[in-house]
């Protein structure tokens, strides 16, 4: 099977899902403190704080491993994934290819 996809509307849609898991990954670690903050102002109570924090470990896992698996649109390969190694970063890890590319496979 051939991963690269040619069509530059397919092109593009795997590189927005690519964004659009980014975006989620980042949204989930800055939400951490304000989320902690605003339940401890509503309900300090240690039940309260650990729920938050444990919906929150729930989405952060989620979100990283929705990053991990996002595809490169150029090489077919994991944007973020080199090997067993995740570095969440702005190229390709393995085509360099800029997460803000426009569509020019
Ligand atoms: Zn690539």
């Amino acid at each position: 099977m051939d991963n690269t996809p040619v069509d530059p509307a397919e092109y593009m849609k795997v590189l927005r899902k690519t964004r659009r898991r980014r975006a989620f990954f980042f949204c989930t670690v800055l939400v951490y403190i304000p989320a902690l903050w605003v339940t401890h102002e509503i309900s300090p109570t240690n039940s309260a704080m650990g729920t938050v924090f444990g919906i929150w470990l729930v989405l952060l896992i989620v979100s990283t491993v929705l990053a991990a698996l996002s595809k490169c649109p150029r090489c077919g390969n994991y944007f973020h994934m080199h090997g067993i190694t995740l570095l969440i970063l702005r190229k390709c890890l393995h085509c360099q290819l800029h997460i803000s590319a426009a569509v020019d496979p």
